[in-house]
């Protein structure tokens, strides 16, 4: 027998289905992301379910799932006003069990909840397509659901809606919005039997030939992948896909399918073409030569800078289901920032805000920041990536008029040093990407997040603030010691910022304060 996670499986990568049937060991363990994936999931689900109402069926899950379909189909012919949840179906050897079976006239509509947004066009109005994997996951049941029998009226996906703001008073009717999907599932219902079939082949067969690429992250990361790695042939060193962003893996696909090329060393430099052909061009250069590469401009850029400079970092949480009034879901609150204030060259103080109250920490999070933060004398508000600080700054304003004066002080001051890095400096070891990870070890090789104490980047920041502001068993010591550990992660990222600053202007390290 197989499940729809197993075509779901199959529909990634052949190997991916026969190594959770014949393997299932190899598997890494669970990483933070996919433990918040889950737990948001759960949620998400509960208030599906709720939202049916009290009068709904909800058969028990069997460990035999041929008489769990049966007995769902009982319950369902011995209700047959009441919609169902969970429900088990089963046809053929394939099983599925639907989020929802909602009772219509004439039968069911086939409800699969997400905890995904529902799709817009850039205009937030117009509906956009569907993520194909929810149309294979759904048309999937559809089959089942069908071929077993029960009638279907109706096939949705029930998604989040991105632009609703919870109103409070635990009244989430407004949270979800349907995406009707009949239509577009046909042809992926016709083709169910023939993956079941070729599914049922790879299960019975030898381990699958399969390579690492992009499909291990499409739709879902996949879990076997260090084993994959381990089976892949010798990696390129200078493989030509370092080229960054959309318009670099554009020309490296290019290259390699035109010229052959599979390393970055290959083309002529003035192969390396399109906007961006300076940045590729040095970074070819930076791995041609083995060395770093920093372009005199990035000091000019910061000896312009004035004091007293901010270094800021936002660390924020993005609930799938809102728990504070005016909140739209997978919105991103800010929990808690870090600040290294450099007064005059190498002149340091620290200031920060951490809010683990679980109430929403966005008026105390921008009280402290003008406490802290002269709204007037100017200095710039030095980030890594803007747009984040940005956004979160924006929303405030937008949730809380009343700071909008303020919060358009801090944005008009913002300093993004990414391009700076982006514009002026790479070394090969930074592997394409300009991420603060990945050009922190270069810049300041000591400064090393494997070494903090529980909380090492963002998703664990959020997951350990989950555990911290909602988790009712959570002990006053467990919270001390998670509150000690974000201050410490956040404060390294604020201080990476003070070292790649320092690193751009001359090369050099600034001095660091006690406590780092
Ligand atoms: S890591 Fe990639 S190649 Fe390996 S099983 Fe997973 S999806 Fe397939």
């Amino acid at each position: 027998m197989l499940s729809k996670s197993d075509l779901q499986s199959y529909l990634q990568c052949r190997r991916k289905l026969w190594l959770e049937r014949h393997r299932p060991e190899l598997a890494a363990p669970d990483d933070p992301s996919s433990r918040r994936r889950e737990a948001d999931g759960n949620l998400v689900g509960e208030i599906a379910r709720q939202q049916l109402g009290a009068r709904i069926i909800w058969p028990p899950a069997l460990d035999n799932q041929i008489d769990a379909a049966e007995g769902a189909r009982s319950q369902l012919a011995d209700s047959p006003d009441l919609s169902a949840v969970e429900a088990p179906m089963f046809h053929a050897g394939l099983y599925a069990r639907a989020d929802a079976l909602v009772r219509r006239p004439g039968g069911y509509v086939l409800r699969e909840t997400k905890a995904s947004s529902f799709p817009l066009k850039p205009d937030k109005v117009r509906p956009n397509a569907p993520k194909p994997h929810h149309l294979d996951d759904i048309a999937i049941q559809a089959w089942v659901m069908r071929e077993s029998g029960l009638p279907m009226v109706g096939a949705e996906l029930n998604l989040l809606d991105s632009r609703w703001r919870y109103p409070g008073g635990g009244d989430y009717s407004g949270l979800f919005r349907q995406y009707d999907v009949a239509d577009k599932i046909a042809d992926r219902c016709a083709a169910v039997p023939a993956w079941l079939q070729a599914a049922e082949g790879v299960v019975a067969g030898a381990i699958p030939d399969a390579q690492t690429g992009k499909h291990c992250a499409d739709p879902h990361d996949c879990t076997f992948k260090a084993y994959c790695l381990s089976l892949d042939p010798p990696a390129e060193d200078h493989p030509v896909e370092l080229l960054p962003d959309t318009a670099g893996k554009a020309l490296a696909k290019r290259l390699r399918e035109a010229n052959g090329y599979t390393s970055i060393l290959q083309p002529a430099p003035d192969e390396l073409v399109g906007a961006q052909a300076p940045l590729f061009q040095r970074i070819q250069s930076a791995h041609r030569s083995g060395q770093a590469v920093l372009l005199p401009a990035a000091a000019t850029i910061m000896d312009g800078l004035p004091y007293p400079r901010y270094f800021f970092d936002f660390e924020g949480i993005d609930l799938a289901v809102p728990r504070w009034v005016g909140v739209r879901p997978y919105e991103q609150i800010p929990f808690q920032w870090s600040c290294h204030i450099e007064r005059a060259l190498g002149v340091f103080d620290h200031a920060e805000f951490l809010d683990l109250s679980g109430e929403d920490p966005s008026v105390p999070c921008i009280e402290r920041m003008r406490a802290v933060i002269d709204p007037d004398d100017g200095g710039p508000i030095l980030v890594y990536f803007a747009n984040y600080e940005r956004g979160r700054l924006e929303e405030i304003a937008e949730r809380h008029p009343a700071y909008a004066a303020l919060v358009q002080k801090y944005v008009a001051r913002l300093v993004d040093l990414l391009p700076i890095v982006r514009d002026n400096f790479y070394h090969p070891a930074m592997r394409g990407s300009f991420s603060i990870k990945k050009v922190l070890p270069v810049v300041a090789p000591d400064l090393n997040y494997a070494e903090l104490e529980g909380v090492q980047e963002g998703t664990g920041a959020q997951i350990a603030y989950l555990e911290a502001a909602f988790d009712s068993k959570v002990t006053d010591a467990r919270r001390a010691e998670i509150d000690q550990q974000l201050r410490s992660y956040c404060r390294q990222d604020t201080w990476a910022m003070v070292e790649i600053a320092h690193f751009l202007a001359a090369g050099n390290r600034p001095e660091r304060p006690a406590g780092m």
